[in-house]
């Protein structure tokens, strides 16, 4: 097995074997673009050495040696060469990038004597005890375990006795005594010695490269990130260039478009005299690339228009490193680049308008899920008036979010895991060590770095709010707190954070919906050209329908009427309704209900504008509706005219002792009949009364928890009998349609004999999924985390369908169902009804439509797209 590539064999479409960086630094070599010379170790070597008890074998040890012989071949340079000696850099990289996830060593090949060789040639020692201190801390942190802090704290240290600014005051002398100092680090906290031989070094740092991949930080970002275990990671090994080698040197990083905002230019940031990780650590503040322009013209140039050919070539937004050593450019890095949601969406649907991919590439570009981050708050703009800006950063993330202040990943992630708090991470700067305390934040905020940073480019990737470079705050770990002049803040203040234009402010601020963007809205459209699956919504309410109808839904999939019965001036008629003890009794608040309920549907059908609606009949428990403790029931004895004791009797009476399995849905229809006539009168006159304004409304009447044929039957013909006596006594027509939820899995096994009665199906996924498995869906929190833990189950079944036995019960009614009806409409309006995953589902066993929350619904849309070119 060949276990090693060189950048010239290798192309861009071997990402599973080289991982995206080698893939990504063999295209660009084949494009003749500057890119120092190399060799990838392929992830099948990685796969051999965990199969070989995490050891390197002795055959890529020996394909190692040929490598590095054929570097030294083409670079002219050699391990410990006096002359000329090769230092090269170590990098992991999987085939799904997995920024600051997985470790780097720069400068490998420098040791006691090589760096008086640099020094040498260079002419500049300074700079070779500077690349020697690197070598130092970064390969004591990656192999041996060492805290970064634990070097990090010698340069201050360093840079405090001289009254230093920053580290490019530190002279030779300091850094040789730092050199000296870092070694002794090794001796004192890992009882280890730098290992002087380059070999050594290249091994060591190729074992640890691929043992990274189990590490704790990489498994979170995975899990976070749904990448599988079993890809493993590729190590590339790359001559060094040197960006600190003077002030003609430098490094930098940047995009093609801006990863904020998505928007063409160039956008980006460098240091002069500085290596790779100066810029993304945050340790030193970068420059904006667009001042490379003037500083140094030709190579700004230079790398324009590599810039513009990479994307070009791509097709994509890119993420280029880039190191200037000596005036001469080189490209270290090209990657599609992490993008915020809104980014990506302009991004998208600019590249469809340049010509440089077609809708169907845009749309697969888009994780569904990112969206919702789209329809991000703002700040009210009322609560701003009157607030002052405590601080102000770049704004490396939008959105909007208020939440308690925590300085350490650690203490973030206790406060929200143990006290449920919203939490804020403010930190200088933050490292891989601090993903999961990132995570659970509402917002990002760090005092330090540029929007390249590592905070910046996690809160894009994550979609969380996030500032960086907040220069003002003046954080103090020990203390616990951040100080801006007067004002101090303190663990667990209130803070709200702006990450669309940096601000922070003191306290807990108001915040307003987002609206879709026009490149949102067309890339929407385009999704609903693509997609098979209609996206209709659940809305109870005008409001929630107004909402939807903004977001392109097709029409209202589930309206829960009972949910427009808590206004206090509603229950109480309801109450009076479930306790009265016979027809006679509930003629008058039936009566009552009956005019609330006809302008109710009144209002939602005028809003459809051609769009179908569809009203499910009352499914509640009863017992919901019910007073519970005895303040209450006073209080309703009274309001309702009767005695506590006779009240209490008349709730024994109705109690149950499983509600959700008892006296609800269309049950409630046979021992009531009154209570559906009656909501089928008010949608029949709200209907009526809209036609006769010069609508068009034809209802869609559904039952719930509809068990048999016999039962649909029996419910359909009290729904039909009411209707038509309405219509006969009105002198009119309506086209309406009766179907019925398939919420029982004994519906699902008849379909076919239900369909025999019923004009659609809607599975309602939530009660299926609860009566398939026996979960009570209100009482799975005790037990379902430890289930999903375990890997018993792989998610929650309510939130994604359980595509195994729910989804197949699904099918067995759809094929079932359309047996019967071969034009069957069938929807989904269950939780799952908004979940990307489950839609893909749905497409393929033939749904006719979901239907979720509002804001769920470009979600869906996305997702449905994406189904319907999966399915294609
Ligand atoms: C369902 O059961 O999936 C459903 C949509 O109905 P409800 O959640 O109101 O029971
Ligand atoms: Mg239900």
């Amino acid at each position: 097995m060949k276990q090693i590539y060189f950048f010239s064999e290798g192309n861009k479409d071997m990402r599973d074997l080289l991982g995206g960086k080698g893939a990504n630094l063999a295209e660009m070599t084949r494009l003749n673009l500057p890119v120092p010379h190399g060799f990838t170790i392929t992830t099948e070597a990685c796969h051999a050495y965990q199969q070989n008890s995490h050891q390197l074998s002795e055959a890529l040890m020996l394909e190692i040696d040929h490598a590095l012989d054929r570097l030294s071949a083409s670079t002219g340079k050699k391990f410990n060469d006096e002359s000329n000696p090769l230092l090269i850099s170590v990098r992991s990289g999987a085939a799904i990038s997995m920024p600051g996830m997985m470790d780097t060593i720069l400068n490998i090949g420098l040791n006691d004597k090589s760096v008086i060789a640099l020094a040498n040639i260079t002419g500049n020692e300074r700079f070779a005890y500077d690349s020697y201190r690197r070598l130092l801390a970064m390969f004591g942190n990656v192999v041996y375990g060492i805290d970064e802090g634990t070097f990090d704290n010698v340069l201050t240290e360093t840079k405090q006795a001289h009254n230093y600014q920053s580290d490019l005051e530190l002279t030779t002398t300091d850094l040789k005594n730092i050199v000296t100092r870092f070694k002794e680090i090794y001796q004192n906290n890992a009882n280890k010695v730098f290992p002087q031989n380059p070999k050594d070094q290249l091994l060591a740092a190729v074992d640890s490269v691929f043992a990274s991949w189990d590490n704790n930080r990489a498994r979170v970002y995975r899990r976070q990130n749904n990448i599988p275990e079993t890809l493993g990671t590729a190590v590339n090994v790359q001559t060094m260039v040197f960006g600190n080698s003077g002030e003609d040197s430098g490094t930098g990083v940047a995009f093609t478009r801006n990863p904020a905002t998505g928007e063409k230019n160039l956008f980006g940031e460098y240091l002069l005299n500085a290596q790779g990780e100066d810029v993304v650590s945050g340790v030193r503040t970068p420059a904006p690339i667009s001042t490379l322009r003037e500083s140094m013209p030709e190579i700004y140039n230079q790398f324009a228009k590599i810039a513009e050919k990479l994307e070009t070539h791509y097709r994509d937004m890119q993420d280029l490193e880039f190191t200037i050593e000596h005036g001469k450019l080189y490209l270290l890095q090209a990657r599609a680049g992490k993008r915020t949601p809104a980014a990506a969406v302009k991004v998208a649907v600019d590249l469809v308008n340049e010509g440089l991919i077609d809708k169907e590439t845009a749309i697969k570009r888009i994780k569904p899920e990112s969206i919702s981050a789209m329809l991000h708050s703002e700040f009210a703009h009322k609560a701003l008036e009157r607030q002052h800006i405590l601080a102000t950063g770049l704004p490396a993330s939008p959105g909007a979010a208020s939440g308690q202040v925590y300085f350490t990943a650690a203490s973030a992630k206790k406060a929200h895991d143990e006290k449920h708090q919203k939490v804020v991470l403010l930190r200088q700067d933050t490292s891989p060590e601090d993903i999961e305390g990132m995570v659970v934040s509402e917002a990002i905020v760090t005092s330090r770095g540029g929007m390249t940073s590592h905070a910046a480019v996690v809160a894009r990737g994550m979609g969380s709010t996030g500032v960086v470079g907040a220069h003002a705050l003046q954080v103090s770990y020990p203390n616990k707190t951040a100080t801006v002049d007067e004002t101090v803040i303190h663990e667990g203040d209130w803070v709200s954070v702006d990450g669309t234009n940096g601000n922070l402010y003191l306290g807990q601020l108001e915040t307003t919906d987002a609206n879709i963007n026009d490149d949102l809205a067309t890339l929407l459209e385009w999704a609903k050209e693509i997609s098979h699956l209609g996206v209709y919504t659940n809305a109870d309410t005008p409001a929630d329908f107004q909402r939807a109808l903004e977001f392109d839904a097709d029409g209202i999939g589930l309206t829960r009427t009972e949910h427009m019965f808590f206004k206090p001036e509603r229950l109480l008629q309801m109450r009076r309704l479930i306790l009265a003890k016979d027809a006679q009794g509930r003629k008058d608040p039936l009566a009552k209900i009956l005019a609330l309920q006809e302008n109710d549907f009144y209002q939602i059908y005028k809003l459809s504008a051609g769009k179908s609606v569809t009203v499910r009949l009352l499914d509640p428990p009863l017992h919901e509706f019910l007073p519970h403790d005895e303040k209450e029931i006073k209080l309703v004895a009274k309001e309702i005219n009767t005695t506590v004791d006779a009240l209490k009797s008349r709730i024994d009476s109705l109690k149950e002792l499983n509600p959700m399995l008892g006296h609800r849905g269309d049950r409630l229809a046979v021992t009531y009949p009154d209570i559906y006539q009656m909501q089928v009168t008010a949608i029949t006159n709200a209907a009526i009364r809209l036609n006769q304004e010069g609508y068009d409304i034809k209802p869609h009447i559904m039952i719930p928890l509809t068990n048999s044929r016999s039962e649909m039957k029996w419910v359909r013909d009290v729904v039909e009998e009411t209707i038509q006596k309405i219509l006969i006594a009105n002198d009119t027509t309506l086209e309406y349609q009766i179907g019925n939820m398939m919420e029982m899995p004994r519906a699902c096994v008849t379909a076919d004999k239900i369909a025999e009665v019923s004009d659609f199906f809607s599975f309602g996924t939530n009660d299926l999924t609860q009566l398939t498995f026996g979960y009570s869906r209100d009482d799975v929190g005790s037990f379902m985390p430890e289930y999903i833990a375990q890997g018993i189950l792989p998610n929650d079944p309510f939130q994604t369908v359980d595509t195994e036995g729910v989804g197949e019960l699904m099918r067995m009614a759809v094929n079932r169902g359309r047996g019967t009806n071969a034009e069957l409409p069938i929807g989904v309006c269950g939780e799952v009804g908004g979940d990307p995953k489950s839609i893909q589902f749905f497409e393929k066993i033939g749904i006719s439509y979901v239907s979720c929350s509002p804001f769920r619904i470009p979600v869906a849309r996305i997702a449905a797209a994406q189904a319907a070119l999966s399915n294609n």
